[in-house]
Order: structure tokens, then sequence, then C-alpha cells
């Protein structure tokens, strides 16, 4: 059985401030759910407030990107280590940082192991964009971004890490994919892959987690789908209500 998990990635959202009341709420309200993984993932300043207000509660706090070297001349970079610092979490390779920032998936490859390296927990993005949807491409983008992406991972180093298989059509559009469109992607494209990458029983203990438009009305049925193990959640998790509500459709 996978244990369920449901991340927010409050993107480039909430500044110190915001993020302490956010947390707050959110610590009181799902601070003590144990059966559901609880993951909050900041901007890179507020992750220091982030895991300070939630000491005493079951919330966990995951950063949104990393670079991959451990030290040095990196201007604006911030390093496993540091990050390591103050996360068990770290989303690697979301569709903004690959459409906007120019991301590969050999980067993505290099980031997951520098992640894993320092005891950190990958969440790994994958996903396809409208137009290789429409051209019947998700099968073959997502493949090929899981392969590359977890390219010469041990099955200890796959365990420890996370997929969230989100179709870009999907993230912030209000347009989710359907519970059986994405349940098809995880149970027929990833989970295969991942058993044929790390063995029977890890690939299938493995979590994939959906994303797209992930809201309190549509959440339990997504969740409810044999093969996905909860969600990343983008907009919703930056409201107390819609982000507890994600969370206790995961129960
Ligand atoms: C995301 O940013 O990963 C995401 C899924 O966003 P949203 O829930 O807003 O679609």
């Amino acid at each position: 059985m996978r244990k369920p998990m449901v991340a927010g990635n409050w993107k480039m959202n909430n500044t110190i401030s915001d993020t302490k009341k956010l947390i707050d709420a959110l610590v009181l309200d799902i601070g003590q759910i144990a059966d559901v993984d609880v993951v909050v993932c900041p901007s890179f300043i507020s992750l220091a407030v982030a895991k300070r207000q939630s000491e005493g509660s079951l919330i966990r706090v995951g950063a949104q990107n990393l670079y991959w070297k451990d030290a040095g001349a990196f201007t604006g970079e911030v390093s496993p280590m540091m990050v390591r610092d103050v996360c068990d979490f770290v989303i690697i390779g979301h569709s903004e940082r690959r459409t906007l920032f120019g991301e590969t998936d050999e980067g993505v490859n290099q980031k997951v192991k520098a992640a894993l390296a320092v005891g950190l927990a990958p969440i790994v993005c994958v996903g396809e964009t409208l137009s290789e949807n429409q051209a019947g491409l998700t099968g073959e983008v997502v493949s090929r971004q899981v392969r590359e992406g977890l390219k010469e991972l041990t099955p200890e180093q796959g365990a420890a890490l996370v997929i969230a298989y989100e179709p870009v059509w999907a993230i912030g559009t209000g347009l989710a994919a359907t519970p059986e469109g994405a349940n098809e992607v995880h149970r027929d494209v990833i989970h295969p892959i991942l058993r044929e990458m790390f063995g029977e029983t890890v690939g299938n203990g493995m979590r994939i987690l959906y994303g797209g438009s992930v809201t309190a009305a549509n959440a339990a049925e997504l969740f409810g789908q044999s093969d996905i193990d909860g969600g990343l959640v983008g907009g919703a998790s930056l409201k107390v209500d819609a982000f507890t509500a994600i969370v206790r459709a995961a129960l």
C-alpha cells in the first residue's frame, strides 16, 4: 500500500510573513494528520520560516528547485546541502522550470542525483504539453522524461523519490485531467517503467502524484483512482480551506 501524499507548490507567491500566517493555519488544521504525507513548498526565502513554524507538527517542507553543484561560483543558485538544511523534499523538473528556464531531462537527472546524495526526497515532475497531447504523444513524452530523469539510479534511490504527473495543459488552467485519463498514464505508462527500471517491488511501491488544477471539488475522485497516490497542488495550496480539504480527500 502506497501512503498518500499531498504537496503544495506555492510557486513565486507569499512573502515571509504570508508564509508564517499560512503555515500557522495549516498546522492548526492539518498539522497532526499522519496518514497523508503533507508537504509545503514555499520559495527559497521562506523555507526557514516554514520549517520553524511547522516544527512540532507532521507537516514537512520542500523546496521548488536546487542546483546540482555542492558549492562555488554559481551566483543566484542554491545547493543541495543548503536545501537539506531546512527541507526533506525538493520539486525537480516542474514544467515551469522546463518551459521558462530551459531545464532539460539531463539537467533534471543531475538534480535528482544531487538531491538524493544529500538525503532529500525529489518530487520529479513529468508531463506532456497540449500540442504533444493532441498529437497523441503523451506516452512517448512521459516515458522519455521518466527514463531520462531517473537514469542510472539504483532501486534504493528510486524508492526514495516521488513522481508527479502534471500534464502541462492542466497546470493553472482550471482544466484538470479526467481521473480515468490521469490514472491511465500513471498505471499504463509510468508504473510499468518504474517496475522495469527498479524491479517489481520498488516500482510498485513508488508514489505517483497527479498535478494540474487539483481542487477541493475534484481531489477525492482523482485520489480514488488505483494509481493516483495524491497530488501536487499549485493554486489551491495557497488557500487554507482548499488545501486542507484536498489533504483530507487523500485520507
Ligand atoms: C503546479 O504548479 O504544480 C500545479 C499543479 O498548479 P495548479 O494546481 O495551480 O494547476
